[in-house]
């Protein structure tokens, strides 16, 4: 397939953000595009090469990309710069300078989709010494050849800039109109990628195989299954009355969520982002397979922190000591964690999420084997809201978090937030001592003490049928010197020079950062501004959500994409569950 068909139909999706179009552009491109070739165009669309848990990065950084486009030219790096500078894209701005190029010393040969992807790919497996002349060579071996469009796309992979806003559901309304005639086959196309979360191997079920195939779809080892998420309730009569029955009460420990997969030797850990984790606890990895009595399995988890001497939960904080590349033995030793047991999706062939919670439960007690490390996350069956209050305290005194509150007849849900599971905070008692995970989109420099850092950060909600983040306030309180550094270590190379598309502000940061980190803060209410856009016109016309006092809680969400934020319709039911609005509205 010609590479010029792809970068056509990109140059078209990029040039609308609206759903309908952007669906007809990919059921045309699907029209045009071969089977063998589907998948690879599904990842490639997404600027991927492979679905994310395999962990396949292309990690080219600009100056190499700017040397290698000089190369193909023969144009001063400098004058590159400078072009970039304008454009603000490296892409778009090497399809400018290539096709000012083109005119008098450029013959484009045709490249095709296989090629670009096999180089690509041969790019993503170099690594060390003359990894980088290496890839230099390849990057300037596609530039020679590609069209100006084809080289503006062909780098926004390489450089991890794509940004065409299909979002998942868009290709699948368009594989399933494609391919079996109906958008509304995209329910069973989701469920395929609920439980594989590879599109690629969706796309190319439904392409090869028709809904029949779709509908055979299996799980299977290694490939993470997307988490089931809860709604969030305000008290234990809240659930209570929701639930209308006897349920499960867990505790809900503050770590970081854990998928494990074990069978055939092997054993990985995907994250809740469904990044492949494993590097992160060899501990874990070492010890499944003496604690897990099954040939085959796919089990959830929380991994906590614990204090070795007094057995306590330590805090979510304690675990991100174990995020690094090397002398991970040392974390492993220093910051000791319990694996607690939650769930179990597949077992010895057999996918267990049809199965009602209470059978799930009693399997996953049978299958694992406690010992100190690792057991069954604390459960006990409630029904009315005094034996969930007793619950909760017994859960907040071992240093939890609150409770997680399950339906017991429901199955699990893969990829949805959905009332079979509600989660009880303790903060959320309070009138709004409640928490968000809010995306940092923009920052301004610090003064005084914290010059050198971003001293105030402009922070978005997830509008989600917009795919857009939404700023909702600054912050700049609760910050320790620690956290400042390390915000700026991380925020640093997410700089961007052009606002994102997808950010909605009105305020104008010192600098724009790519919509991707996550972090938690509390606030003492929400109000409605003029100036910020989360949830804009819900309430009222011209008016979106605010915080007041937002205070940062020091957690950074690093398990959270920036989809998985808090959303505007969240906000909007913390915002009528507020007292004083109940207030207002019973003196109106
Ligand atoms: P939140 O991140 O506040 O939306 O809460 C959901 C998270 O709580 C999950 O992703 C898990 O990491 C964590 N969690 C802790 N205990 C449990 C439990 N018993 N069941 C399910 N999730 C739990």
């Amino acid at each position: 397939m010609k590479f010029s068909v792809l970068a056509e139909a990109f140059g078209r999706m990029e040039s609308t953000r609206k759903r309908t179009e952007l669906t007809q552009h990919l059921v045309d491109l699907f029209e045009q595009t071969p089977h063998e070739v589907v998948a690879r165009i599904t990842y490639l669309m997404q600027g991927k090469l492979r679905p994310d848990f395999e962990g396949v990065e292309l990690g080219v950084a600009e100056k190499l990309a700017i040397r290698a486009i000089s190369k193909s030219s023969g144009i001063a790096a400098k004058n590159i710069e400078d072009e970039y500078r304008k454009e603000g894209d490296l892409g778009h701005a090497a399809s400018e300078i290539l096709s000012q190029k083109t005119q008098t010393t450029f013959m484009a040969q045709d490249i095709t989709v296989e090629r670009i992807y096999e180089t690509l790919f041969k790019i993503a497996r170099l690594e060390g010494s003359r990894s980088q002349d290496m890839k230099m060579k390849y990057i300037s071996s596609l530039l020679n050849d590609a069209s100006p469009p084809e080289a503006k796309y062909i780098l926004k992979i390489l450089l991890g800039t794509m940004r065409l806003g299909v979002a998942e559901n868009t290709v699948m309304d368009a594989l399933a109109a494609r391919y079996t005639g109906d958008k509304a086959n995209r329910r069973l196309l989701e469920h395929a990628y609920n439980v594989s979360s590879d599109l690629g191997r969706v796309a190319e079920t439904v392409a090869t195989g028709g809904l029949d195939a779709v509908k055979k779809f299996k799980m299977m080892l290694f490939n993470p299954v997307r988490p089931m998420l809860a709604d969030r309730v305000k008290s234990q009569e809240e659930a209570v009355e929701k639930f209308g029955g006897e349920f499960a009460a867990e505790y809900k420990l503050d770590g970081e969520r854990v998928q494990i997969h074990t069978g055939g030797g092997r054993v990985a850990l995907f994250s809740r982002r469904l990044e492949d984790i494993s590097a992160y606890y060899p501990d874990i990895i070492e010890k499944i397979p003496e604690i897990i009595d099954a040939g085959d399995a796919i089990l959830e988890a929380e991994a906590v922190a614990v204090n070795e001497n007094t057995g306590e939960f330590l805090p979510f904080q304690e675990l991100m000591h174990r995020r690094r590349k090397y002398k991970i033995e040392k974390a492993v030793a220093e910051y000791p964690i319990t694996v607690n047991f939650f769930d179990i999706l597949y077992c010895d062939g057999a996918s267990c999420l049809d199965m009602p919670y209470t059978d799930r439960r009693a399997m996953l007690e049978r299958v694992v084997k406690s010992d100190e490390y690792a057991r069954c996350i604390q459960m006990r069956k409630a029904g009315n809201s005094g034996e969930v209050q007793d619950f909760m305290e017994d859960s907040i005194n071992a240093g939890s978090e609150g409770l997680m509150l399950k339906r017991l007849d429901s199955q699990y849900q893969a990829g949805s937030r959905g009332s079979n599971w509600l989660k009880l905070k303790r903060e959320y008692q309070n009138d709004l001592g409640d928490s968000l995970d809010l995306v940092v989109i923009g920052g301004f420099f610090g003064r005084g003490r914290r010059t050198g850092s971003y001293g105030t950060l402009l922070l978005a909600t997830y509008d989600i049928d917009g795919n857009v983040f939404t700023s909702i306030c600054k912050v700049g309180t609760g910050f320790s010197d620690e956290s400042l550094d390390q915000l700026y270590q991380i925020l640093k190379p997410k700089v961007v020079i052009k606002k994102n598309p997808r950010v909605r502000s009105e305020m104008e940061p010192d600098v724009w950062f790519e919509p991707e980190l996550v972090i938690e803060v509390v606030a003492s209410e929400i109000t409605l501004s003029p100036i910020h856009k989360a949830g804009l016109d819900t309430v009222r016309k011209g008016a979106g959500f605010a915080l007041r006092f937002p205070k940062f809680t020091g957690k950074i969400r690093d398990e959270k994409g920036a989809e998985d934020a808090s959303t505007n319709e969240e906000v909007a039911t913390l915002y009528h569950g507020q007292k004083k609005v109940a207030h207002d509205k019973s003196l109106m």
